[in-house]
Parts: structure tokens; C-alpha cells; sequence
């Protein structure tokens, strides 16, 4: 499918006048149209909820727009919690899936009123030991190990992964959690990511299914949800197929009739933790070229760089690019897009076919309302970028303003050196 930028032109030069690049620009009606999409294709299960995972882009801004869509919040972090907290999704508008968790986090989760989704066996006892008790609603992360395929085709290696129990301490975590007085039940799993089939939860459900059928019978524990977590992808690419979400919910819904009914567990809701899919297409990094470089290649240098997106750097990762104002234009040169980091790894782009680049050409880098401005960081002293939200009637409002000198010197302020830059930097 072609990829089309959600703003013109014409929009982006008058945002451009006011806030310069590099930043991150956001698309509320986009974004808005999407969710509602997700809680229709699920709308057949009465206790549906997503729980927006914050990590993929915690803006307090964006994630009001998705509470006021009915979302919660998928947490897993001290700082998650709290701005969960500032835009007033607490008690059972917070999942909290972490692992390798601090006492702390537990304790705010707790505060908060969180449900709490254990990531491990041990953690029971950790728990009871932090906050004194075993909540009466409780989830457990669940492990199946190996490889997670879909026909053929690896989807991902549970078997190294990190997270989760395994089946044998999933059903002695039940056990020991309904001997300590929980009441309500709850099992996740996160199997595979960014998958771009309609397939992938389906399966995951059917496989979460089974074992809630296992887990009530054998423990005797009341499930109430089960939790499909993230890992339902976008099409990065322009070949990609989208995900049909009416398909995947029609999918689970199949699934949920053919186990769980027939079960007698009829009345199990459906959570989702979706990030990317929430998000994702509904961000882009906006970027001026502000270098040409011919040497053994053809180099596009642009005013953003690997901090506002590590993506590319980290993975590999492909995020589509278009040079506004050339949408029709034949992709006859082949460039490295790259910033300035000291780092060769720093390149949006490789080998990428593009209309000829000028410089002062503004590109629009697709795809980063996920795991995109959240994961950057401060290397080479590199700043943090703003935040934009092109709102529903096509104003622009800065959500997030870009990080300045002082900012990067804040955590030396209480030393004498860190004291004179701080002070230097006001005067800038
Ligand atoms: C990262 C994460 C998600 C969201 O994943 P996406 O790939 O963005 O959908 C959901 N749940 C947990 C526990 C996660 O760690």
C-alpha cells in the first residue's frame, strides 16, 4: 500500500514556522479513528478493555486523548504509574506488567490500585512482603517457552524470553495466590512482536484459552480476564499488508466460543496492551535535510538523528521516508539518510531509492507514534525533541517542548561544575 503522510505540505510549513525541526508530529484524529476501530472489533466481549502500553509513547497529551477513548494503562515503571496517575487512570484503569520489579513500583502500584500482573513465581512472596498482603485481584504472566510459530513460520522465541512463568508454575502460582485470598484471576501473555498477520492473536488467545479452561479446573480459581497483551504490528513497510483488526477480533471471538463457552467460562473479558498498534502510524518525525555529502555514497544529513529515533539504529529497523513536496516525484537517487552522531549506525535510511534531495527539504520519517520519541536518548549530548499534536481541526499544539542545554545539565545541579552550566545555560 502506498504510504501516505497524514499532514500536507502546506500544514507542516506553517507548523514549521512556529516550532522548528526536528520534532515529533501527532495525528488525533487518526489516532482517535483507530482505537475506536479496536474497541469495535472486540465489542462482542462485554468486559473488553486496551490498556495502552505507556512505554510506546508516554506523553501525558496522547495518553489523556486515548483515556478519554475508554483506554487504560498498561504500566511497568515507576514514572509509567505516575502519569497514569496525572491523567486520572487508576484502580483497575492500570495494568501493571513489569518484570524484575522494584519494591517501590509495587508499592505505588499497590497505592494506586493497580492490578498487579506477576512475572514470575518468586514475586509472590516478594509482593505479600512489599505491601503486606496478596491482592484479591491478581495476574499471572504465562511462559509456554519454545518457538511460537504460525505454520511454517517463526514468529518469535518465547523459550528466550525473560518474561513469564512456566506452565508447571503458573498452575502452583494459582494455587498459592488462592491459598493467600486472591479471588479474581487474571493470565498474560506476550508471545510474539510487531506481527503483521491477522493470525497472531487467535492463536495466542487460543493457547490462553486452554490453559484458563486447565488453570479453573484444576485451582479452582475464578478467572475474569485474560490478557492478550501487545505485539500486533503495523505495516512499516510499503509492501506490508495492514493488520485487519475486524479480522483479529472476529478471530478471538471464534476462539473464545469454541473453548471458553463451552466451559462455562462465558464471562471472561478480553485486555489488550497494545503500543505500536495504538500509536505507531499515528506519529512521524518530522526532519530538515541540512547536508549533502558525496563520497563513496551519496549522505542526506538531517537535523534529527538516532536520539529522537532509535529504531533504525537498534533493529535495523525500516520507517518509511518521504521528501514533502516530491510525493510524485521519481525515487531516482539512492541515499544514506543520515544524523549527526558520532555513531555509523546512525542512518535512518540505507540505500534508500528518493527523489533528489535539497538541502532545506523537509522529510517526513513514517511510523514513529511508537517506541519512537520514548526511546531516545542523550547520546553525544544530543537533545531531546518537541512533541506536536496536529489536533482534529488541523491547529497544532506542542505537547512536549524540545529539551534545551539546561535540561541535559539538570542532574549535575547540585555539584559546582554542574551549578556553572546550568547557570550558562540560562543565558542562552
Ligand atoms: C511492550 C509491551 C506491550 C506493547 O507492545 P507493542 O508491541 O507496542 O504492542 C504490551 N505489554 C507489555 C507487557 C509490554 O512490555
Amino acid at each position: 500500500m502506498e504510504k501516505k503522510t497524514f499532514v500536507t505540505k502546506e500544514q507542516l510549513d506553517m507548523i514549521i514556522k512556529e516550532y522548528p525541526t526536528p520534532f515529533h508530529l501527532y495525528d488525533e484524529k487518526g489516532l482517535r479513528e483507530n482505537v475506536k476501530s479496536l474497541q469495535e472489533a472486540f465489542a462482542w466481549n462485554p468486559g473488553y478493555k486496551e490498556y495502552f502500553a505507556v512505554k510506546a509513547n508516554p506523553n501525558p497529551f496522547l495518553i489523556r486523548i486515548l483515556k478519554e477513548c475508554g483506554c487504560g494503562c498498561d504500566c511497568s515503571s515507576y514514572t509509567e504509574l505516575m502519569l497514569s496517575e496525572a491523567v486520572g487512570a487508576v484502580g483497575r484503569d492500570i495494568m501493571f506488567s513489569s518484570n524484575a520489579t522494584p519494591a517501590e513500583e509495587y508499592k505505588l502500584a499497590e497505592r494506586l490500585g493497580a492490578i498487579i500482573n506477576l512475572d514470575d513465581i518468586t514475586h509472590i512472596d516478594f509482593l505479600e512482603r512489599t505491601i503486606g498482603y496478596i491482592p484479591e485481584t491478581i495476574s499471572c504472566r504465562y511462559n509456554p517457552g519454545g518457538l511460537f510459530k504460525i505454520s511454517n513460520d517463526i514468529m518469535d522465541n518465547p523459550g528466550d524470553a525473560k518474561y513469564g512463568m512456566t506452565t508447571e508454575q503458573l498452575f502452583e502460582a494459582f494455587k498459592t495466590l488462592k491459598a493467600k485470598g486472591a479471588k479474581e484471576f487474571g493470565i498474560h501473555a506476550f508471545l510474539a512482536s510487531n506481527t503483521v498477520t491477522n493470525e497472531y492473536y487467535p492463536m495466542l488467545a487460543k493457547v490462553l484459552f486452554e490453559m484458563a479452561v486447565k488453570l479453573q479446573k484444576e485451582t479452582g480459581a475464578h478467572i475474569s480476564f485474560i490478557n492478550l497483551s501487545g505485539g500486533i504490528g503495523i505495516p512499516y513497510k510499503p509492501e506490508q499488508e495492514p493488520n485487519d483488526i475486524k479480522a483479529i477480533g472476529a478471530g478471538v471471538k471464534k476462539v473464545y466460543e469454541e473453548v471458553l463457552v463451552p466451559a462455562g467460562m462465558g464471562d471472561v473479558a478480553i485486555y489488550t496492551e497494545l503500543g505500536r498498534f495504538v500509536t505507531g502510524p499515528y506519529g512521524c518525525l518530522v526532519t530538515t535535510a541540512i547536508h549533502e555529502k558525496h563520497t563513496h555514497k551519496e549522505y542526506i544529513g538531517c537535523d534529527a538523528c538516532a536520539v529522537n529515533l532509535m529504531r533504525p539504529a537498534m533493529y535495523g529497523a525500516y520507517h518509511h521516508i518521504t521528501v514533502m513536496g516530491k510525493e510524485n516525484e521519481p525515487c531516482s537517487h539512492m541515499y544514506d539518510v543520515t544524523g549527526s552522531l558520532c555513531e555509523n549506525n546512525d542512518k535512518f535510511a540505507i540505500d534508500r531509492m528518493l527523489p533528489k534531495i535539497q538541502i532545506g527539504d523537509v522529510l517526513v520519517i513514517h511510523d514513529t507514534g511508537a517506541h519512537g520519541f520514548s526511546m531516545g536518548y542523550n547520546y553525544n549530548g544530543k537533545l531531546r525533541s518537541a512533541e506536536i499534536l496536529l489536533k482534529e481541526d488541523k491547529t497544532a499544539q506542542l505537547i512536549r517542548r524540545a529539551e534545551e542545554p539546561k535540561d541535559y545539565f539538570a542532574t549535575f545541579d547540585c555539584f559546582d561544575i554542574g551549578k556553572k552550566l546550568v547557570e550558562q545555560s540560562r543565558h542562552l
